[in-house]
């Protein structure tokens, strides 16, 4: 034996774990964008979707929080960037609530741009700008149970569990609790869209839900303006749905003028159009805390 005698023995030391590789966008413009970001960090932004993106999508929206270690991995990344926002269909305060924001070292300058940029709160000073609702909206939560009734695909109390009032700036109509989800949907489509466009409100339809809102509230609108204001020269855009669109068209815009990009789909198999566009498409909200912490990670290294 070739130990010391008397000599305790000494563990052996464990190694770091390695932290894993930034993942690869598959298209030359995202692999530019990335580029940009990992360059200059601190000239770049990251934005973010709430539910299907930070959060895992849940029966009920009321039940929805930030995936385990999202919040984390987002506070750890922040200081590194110029600034980060998380940009939702949900009112900018409940967003705050349930990703645990509000307080979080970190994130002391994340900027929250709720129900698609009408509403913004501010972490750096607390403020919540939330202009007054479309009258719309009013209009349209009082006829909703009535043409919900009348599309036959389901009744009484569904209306309580699957209608979400977007804090009076949206309606959302949920359809997952359906006995035949896609279904409900597609049935209830037409009429809601009717509903909207008699109170001058649109249709965005999502997975499996179909939300009426104002016009121009629209996340490309929203996620545009913020990166402008902040000056940045590279942009990480991570969403999971159609409504995510918008905010990707808006980075393709950017490109064409010469801000880096990444568009990122947080992979599901409810929605396909999201990542045929994106550069890069990972596993759900857990591959968007792996992806927050790996630029964390890679960042970081190099400090
Ligand atoms: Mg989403």
């Amino acid at each position: 034996m070739g130990s010391t005698p008397n000599a305790a023995p000494q563990p052996e030391p464990t190694p770091e774990p390695a932290s894993p590789a930034v993942p690869a966008p598959h298209t030359p413009a995202g692999r530019e964008g990335l580029a940009a970001l990992l360059a200059h960090p601190e000239r770049a932004v990251v934005a973010l979707d709430f539910d299907g993106t930070l959060a895992d999508i849940v029966p009920d929206p009321a039940k929805a929080r930030a995936h385990p270690g999202a919040t984390a991995a987002l506070a750890r990344l922040a200081p590194q960037l110029c600034a980060v926002a998380v940009i939702t269909g949900r009112p900018a305060a409940v967003a705050v609530r349930l990703g645990g924001f509000d307080g979080m070292p970190g994130l002391d300058h994340l900027t929250v741009l709720g129900h698609y940029g009408a509403e913004r709160w501010d972490a750096a000073t607390g403020a919540l700008h939330a202009p007054a609702p479309h009258p719309g909206i009013a209009a349209i939560q009082a006829e909703l149970p009535g043409v919900l009734d009348r599309s036959g695909v389901w009744r009484g109390t569904w209306v309580e569990t699957a209608v979400e009032r977007k804090g009076g700036r949206a309606v959302a109509v949920h359809t997952r609790r359906a006995t035949d989800p896609q279904h409900a949907f597609e049935t209830l489509r037409g009429p809601l869209t009717e509903l909207a466009e008699r109170h001058g409100l649109i249709v965005e339809p999502g997975r499996l839900v179909l939300e009426l809102r104002p016009p121009g509230m629209d996340k490309g609108v929203a996620l545009a303006d913020w990166v402008r204001e902040t000056g940045a020269t590279a942009v990480l855009y991570a969403g999971d749905d159609l409504g995510d669109l918008a905010a990707f068209a808006a980075i393709e815009k950017l490109r064409s003028d010469g801000v880096g990009g990444v568009l990122v789909c947080s992979g599901s198999n409810e929605v396909t159009e999201l990542a045929e566009r994106a550069d890069l498409v990972v596993d759900g909200p857990r591959g968007v805390v792996a992806l927050l912490s790996s630029l964390a990670d890679r960042i970081g290294s190099r400090r």
